[in-house]
Formats: structure tokens, sequence, C-alpha cells
């Protein structure tokens, strides 16, 4: 089958492509903690406007984990993290890429809000959110952001060079688990394929990506599945990151990803998750599910969102506290028929 674009995509991939001209200063920025997703599509996308004329750079409210940052390497100071808010003050337009939600933009959702500028949005994320006017393209079915950002270039003939193209194979790879998640559908292996032709070399990018860990790494992972807990009835697990350890090891939160997958992996578990405290008083909660458990409405009645089988939320509390109420509700929701 060949890889085919709706009238209405076509339509809003052009919407999007008609915001932006040459000479323009556009930030591109994504949520807090940015991910693969995040920053592959903001390295693809920005070399995508770069060879259209356009002066494009990165803007994000924290900053981009030391794995990622090949990702930029060959386009020095385009990452301007640092400088964001004063970026964003130069900026004609505005990208949020992989969420569409003033509130996941941290430090930076106020000055995007008031800068009165059109703030463009592509994001496969379920739950919406509030943000400025201005472009969308949005599928909640794309594996990733990066899926959608190859979309918007094929529907504009923008060519895509290997640069972009590894960018948004390092997007779609990290969002899919590697090609294993329930996101992975014949449309993403469509567009991985069409980026292994523009020259993605897929073994590079993995060694960049997952092989080049600090060993505080696995040794983070050690302390954290020390703490496993296991419910069998409900199938619930979960796992805890003992406090001060990501600092006691001169890791990242970064370095975490993938640990939710261990309880996740165990037979009979319908719902995973991961505690973890951020600073004094604030624990994020990673919650990933197996079956038909929909951990993003889970999430959702705590403030939080994501995707079906993958969500997250954070609250104020001590990690006791915020263990308590969150084991309690997903006790009580595995056991109702929501969750079933
Ligand atoms: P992770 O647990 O890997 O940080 O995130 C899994 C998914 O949940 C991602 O799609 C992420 O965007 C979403 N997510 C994580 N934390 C939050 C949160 O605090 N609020 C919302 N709305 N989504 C989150
Ligand atoms: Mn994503």
């Amino acid at each position: 089958m060949p890889f085919t674009l709706s009238p209405e995509k076509i339509a809003a991939a052009r919407a999007l492509a008609a915001a932006v001209s040459p000479g323009q200063r556009v930030c591109l920025t994504t949520h807090v903690n940015p991910d693969g997703d995040g920053l592959g599509s903001e390295a693809g996308l920005v070399r995508l406007l770069r060879d259209r004329g356009v002066d494009a750079v990165v803007t994000n409210p924290t900053p981009t984990p030391s794995r990622f940052s090949f990702l930029f390497d060959d386009i020095p100071g385009v990452d301007r993290t640092g400088e964001a808010v004063k970026e964003l003050r130069k900026a004609d337009l505005i990208i949020v890429l992989d969420i569409s939600d003033l509130g996941r933009l941290g430090m930076l959702g106020e000055t995007v809000r008031d800068r009165g500028v059109p703030v463009a949005c592509i994001d496969h994320h379920v739950s919406s959110g509030v943000l400025p006017p201005g472009p969308r393209y949005l599928d909640a079915a794309a594996a990733a952001t990066g899926e959608l950002i190859f979309e918007v270039s094929l529907a504009n003939g923008w060519p895509l060079t290997i640069e972009a193209a590894c960018g948004l194979y390092v997007a779609i790879l990290t969002d899919t688990g590697g090609f294993r998640f329930s996101n992975t559908r014949p449309r993403t292996l469509r567009v991985a394929a069409e980026l292994l032709e523009a020259g993605v070399d897929p073994e590079q990018i993995y060694l960049e990506v997952y092989a080049r860990a600090p060993e505080g790494r696995p040794r983070l992972f050690a302390e954290a599945l020390q703490t496993l807990v296991v419910e069998p009835d409900l199938g619930l697990a979960w796992v805890t990151v003992p406090p001060g350890a990501i600092e006691r090891l001169g890791v990242s939160s970064d370095d975490l990803d993938g640990v939710v997958e261990f309880p996740r992996s165990i037979e009979g578990i319908r719902m995973a998750l991961l505690f973890r405290e951020v600073s004094q008083g604030r624990v994020k909660v990673s919650l990933r599910s197996v079956g038909n458990v929909d951990v993003a409405a889970f999430a959702k009645a705590f403030g939080g969102g994501g995707h079906t089988k993958a969500a997250g939320l954070a609250l104020a509390g001590s990690l006791a506290e915020v263990q308590a109420t969150i084991l309690t509700a997903a006790r009580d929701y595995l056991g109702s028929d929501g969750a079933r």
C-alpha cells in the first residue's frame, strides 16, 4: 500500500507551512523533560525549516539530556534552551511539538501564552489542552510526533535531508520503544522505511541513543528495581527511585527511561508505576499499562495525561503521601469496570 495522506491532513500541513516564511524567526519548543520524540521532532523540523530559509531555533523549558545532544551537534547554537525566554520574545511564530498544553511548557508557559504571535502545534497526544491560536497538525493515532512531521514535509514537498531524517527516526524509535509498542502501525514502519531510504543508519542511531549511557544508569536501575512491589491479584506493580539516588549517581532523570518497563514486563501485570521525588514536596509518577487499562484517563483525574498505555502525572506531597494516594486509586481503578 502506498503512503497516503487524507485531504484534511494535506490541507492542515499546507496551512502550517503557509504560516512560516523565509527570514522569519521561529521558536520550536516541547514539554518539560524533553524526550526522544520531542527532541528528535525538533531536530527534524528545525532543519526542514532552515532549508526553507527560516531562522528556526530550539527553545525548551528544560535542558536537552546529554544522550540527545548529538541531534544538534552539526548546527552549533541552534539549541537556545538556555535563553529560551529571550528567544521566544523575538519569535514571529512559535511551534509547540509533542504536547498541546501550556501547562506542560513549565516556566515557558506564561511567555508562550502572552507572546501574542501565532502558536502552531504538531502533536499526537490524546489529551488536548490549552494553547494560543495557530495552525494545528494533530493525530492521536500517530506513534510519534516525528511521524507527523514526516507527513507535513511530504504534504509540502519539502525534501528530506539525511540530517532531518535522523531526527525523525530518533523520534519514532524512542516513542515506539524500538518499534515494540502497540502504537507501531504499518504506517509507522512505512515512515521509518522512508527515513532509512533518506540515509538514516539505524545502528548508528541505536548506539547514540541507547549505548552511550553513564555507568550510573545501570546502577540507578539496580537501586530502583530493588524497590519492586507486586500485587499479582490486581495486576499492579511499582518501583520507586530512592530519594537522592539520581544526584548521588551523577545521572539525570532521563536516565530513568525504560525502568518502568521492568514492572510492566511481569506476567499478569496490567498497570505499572514508577514513583520519584522531583523536588522537595513534589512527586512524579510514570504509568504504563498492558491490555485495555487506560492510564491516560487515570492520570487525567490527577491533572496528568499522556497516551492510553503510557502516561504521567505529578502531585504535591511527600513520596509516601503520593504513593498512598495513587496506589489506593490504582487499586480501585483496576478493580473497576473502566479498567477491564
Ligand atoms: P513518562 O512517564 O515517560 O514521563 O511519560 C509518558 C507519557 O505521559 C508521555 O507521553 C508524556 O508526555 C506523558 N506525561 C508524563 N508526565 C506527564 C504530566 O505530568 N502531565 C501530562 N499531561 N502528561 C504527562
Ligand atoms: Mn511523543
